[in-house]
Formats: structure tokens, sequence, C-alpha cells
């Protein structure tokens, strides 16, 4: 069997975005980028089905500029076997790269496409589903537990009440939740071994699809900065402010 992961280059968890001057959106120039963290979940379980000998084949996919052969080579660092790059230096939203990778998925044939739930740069949770339609696949989203069983997958779903638990024939979508998996540490040798991996570039008139954005983003602006709080000196004085001031008691 083999799985298909789409991995994002975002701007890092840890750096603190700002917004460009102009509000056209939030600036990346010299800002540290790295791998979708909702990827490495599922290019960790990818390569714990690869582990378990139910995958025989993990395959990165990232789309987007050069640089994203350094999210590959991280993947690939991680255990997928080999990437795929479809580069363009147009923007790509959902839907783009959603038809990208259902391009991909026409020509590699994969049982699973594991995807993150959302990328957390533009937070949009639109690609797994927008491929899932296109492909017209079954899908299962924010994964906790996936379990190949045969010809079928279960997939656990954390919802409001509790634990869902789908299951759906193969080939499938599905899209990773933080409680997953643990994605191992990368060690040096397995970065060594990855730059050997078979890296292949495509671009998106290779596959027929057209990138062009379809929105238009018209403003982007900080949040509204928060006030100071005050200390108050005592239970009546927080009770005095929460009933005249704050007016919630
Ligand atoms: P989004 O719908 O943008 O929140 O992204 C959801 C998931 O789609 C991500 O976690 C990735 O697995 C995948 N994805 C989104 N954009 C890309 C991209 N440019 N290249 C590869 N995978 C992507």
């Amino acid at each position: 069997m083999k799985v298909l992961v789409p991995v994002k280059r975002v701007v890092d968890f840890n750096v603190k975005v700002r917004v460009k001057s102009d509000h056209t959106g939030v600036d990346i120039a010299n800002v540290k980028m790295s791998m979708n963290p909702f990827d490495e979940i599922a290019v960790e379980e990818a390569t714990r089905l690869k582990e378990k000998g139910v995958a025989a084949e993990v395959v990165a996919v990232s789309c987007g500029v050069a640089q994203c052969q350094e999210t590959l080579r991280t993947a690939m660092a991680i255990g997928a076997d080999r990437g795929v790059l479809a580069q363009t230096d147009v923007e790509l939203q959902p839907l783009a790269v959603a038809k990208i990778l259902a391009a991909l998925a026409q020509k590699e044939q994969p049982q699973l496409v594991i995807l993150g739930k959302q990328a957390i740069d533009d937070d949009a949770n639109q690609t797994g589903q927008m491929l899932a339609a296109l492909l017209d696949w079954p899908q299962a989203t924010n994964a906790s537990k996936v379990e190949v069983q045969g010809d079928r997958v279960q997939v656990t779903r954390e919802v409001d009440g509790g634990l869902e638990t789908l299951s759906l024939t193969l080939p499938a979508i599905i899209t990773t939740d933080l409680r997953l998996n643990e994605p191992r540490y990368v060690t040096l040798p397995n970065i060594m071994k990855a730059k050997k991996k078979p890296l292949e570039t495509v671009s998106p008139a290779d596959l027929n699809v057209d990138p062009a954005p379809r929105l238009k983003t018209l403003k982007v602006v900080e949040p509204p900065s928060r006030s100071a709080g005050v200390i108050v000196p005592d239970v009546a004085a927080l009770v005095d402010k929460l009933k005249n001031e704050a007016k919630v008691v």
C-alpha cells in the first residue's frame, strides 16, 4: 500500500509574525520556516504504518517555492521514501493545492492520503476536504487513531461529545489531529540519509492545473492590543469593579 503525505512549508510556530506595513499579508522575509506541525504528525503516522508492514511506500508531496525541498527532506528524514515537489512561485490557495494533489494522486495511485487538519499559517482547514471531493474518495478529518484493516481503514475522531469511529473503504483521505501521535526527533544520520533519497520536481502545468488564486485578500491587520491589567486591593474592590465597570455580575 502506498501512502501520500502532503507537507506544507509554513512560518515556524515559534515565530511571532508581523503584519506588513501595507497590510497585504504577513512578513515572511528572513523568518524561520518549518514543516506544518500537523503534517509532521501525518508523516510520522505514515512512517509507523510502514514500520508495521502495512504501508510499502511513503511519498511526501509539497506544493510551492523551490525552498519546499527542505520541507520534503525533513519528511524523508522522518521516514518518507521519496519526495515530489510541485514547484511554483504563484501564491497557492487550498483549492489550487487540492487540484495539484488530486492530479498527483491520479498519477501515484495511493491507497491513503494523510494530510494535516490545517496549516498554521492560513488556518484554512480546507485542503483535505477539497481533495476528497475532487477525487470522490471517503474522508475522515481530525483523526486521533488510524487502523488499517484489509481494504478498510478505521479512524477515531475527537468530537465534542466524545469519540467518533468511522470505517472507510480505501482509497481514502485522512487529516491528522494533535493527539494522533508524537512525531519522533529527526536524527543526524537520518538527515544525512534523506539527502540521498529521490526528489522529483514537477510544475502545476505538467499536471494540467491552473494554480492562479481565486480569492483576493483585501486587508490583513494585527489583532487590537489588550490594555494592561490592574491589581485590585481586595475582594470588595474586585466585586465592585465586576458590578460597576465590567457589569458582568
Ligand atoms: P489548509 O487547508 O491550508 O489548512 O491545509 C491543510 C493541509 O493540507 C496541510 O496540513 C497540508 O497537509 C496540506 N497542504 C496545504 N497546503 C499545502 C502545500 N502548499 N503543499 C503541501 N501540502 C499542503
